[in-house]
């Protein structure tokens, strides 16, 4: 059983220079495609779940399929709540075998984040359960996180040392201007502030928002060696993108497992080009 918090897997980056893979799950199907990658690869693996794919597949399932799915490997499986904004769902997660949370407390101003951060951050250490925080406000759209342009504030790379020390996360998540969901228009993105932002920490950062971005961009960020980087939106688009594909080439054939297993592959083969790419695979 290599099912893990997040802690050295992320520390383990710094040393190394790799990138962990954070990819957002939306079902069982997806769930067992991420971690045979991870598998095959032999790269470590976060799977990411929204509040909302908590809701609708319960703690249980969620969790129990985990822990099951990470046995009888070396390979490193950790799975967080990603951009938890209700305490409820958060400490749920935590009592109920989540191994890390993320307290978006972003949208917040600076002190009440630290407090509402430290506040879980507490409850989770207790448990084992490692802690990402957001400091920054990151742009666009992703389920229940919405927000416009002009409310996206940059990190301050001069802040992130403060926040770390008195929200008691294990990871930061920075605004450098990634967005959730597809980008439009020009990618912009400050390399500069990153740049000041990985040479003042000295613990694992984490970039949102990398799907769909161009290729240049994302060689340019994974350079800069954060921690981890999370894959949320292209999930969703190959998954149904493979449904719609089967509906249209396939559709007199009306059998459910051929589709799943067409969500099942091209997940996988998604995830394999991002563990190359991040570096991480061929760990163990
Ligand atoms: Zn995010």
């Amino acid at each position: 059983m290599t099912y893990v918090n997040t802690v050295k897997m992320l520390q383990d980056t710094m040393r190394n220079n790799y990138v962990v893979g954070a990819f957002n799950i939306v079902d069982i199907v997806t769930m067992s495609a991420v971690i045979d990658a991870a598998k095959e690869k032999k790269s470590p693996v976060i799977i990411q779940t929204s509040q909302k794919t908590v809701k609708q597949l319960g703690y249980k399932i969620l969790a129990s399929s985990a822990k099951l799915l990470s046995q009888e490997t070396d390979v490193e499986i950790a799975m967080i709540l990603d951009h938890g904004t209700d305490p409820e769902i958060i400490k749920n997660c935590i009592y109920n075998g989540w191994s890390a949370v993320m307290v978006d407390g972003s949208s917040k101003p600076f002190e009440e984040n630290i407090k509402i951060t430290r506040e879980i951050a507490d409850i989770a250490h207790e448990h084992n359960v490692s802690v990402e925080g957001e400091l920054g406000h990151i742009g666009g759209v992703e389920e229940h996180i919405s927000v416009s342009d002009s409310n996206v504030r940059l990190t301050d790379p001069e802040k992130i040392r403060e926040f770390k020390e008195l929200s008691g996360v294990d990871s930061l998540a920075v605004a450098i201007g990634t967005q959730h969901g597809l980008y439009k228009g020009k990618v912009s993105l400050d390399f500069e502030r990153l740049g000041k932002i990985m040479k003042i920490a000295d613990f694992p950062i984490v970039i949102h928002g990398c799907s769909d971005l161009p290729e240049e961009d994302l060689k340019r960020i994974i350079s800069f060696n954060p921690s981890k980087m999370n894959i949320s939106t292209e999930i969703k688009h190959v998954y149904l993108n493979s449904y719609k594909d089967y509906l249209c080439n396939d559709n007199n054939n009306y059998e459910p497992i051929n589709v799943i297993k067409l969500v099942y592959d091209n997940t996988k083969k998604l995830v394999e080009g991002y563990m190359d790419k991040f570096n991480s695979s061929n760990r163990y």
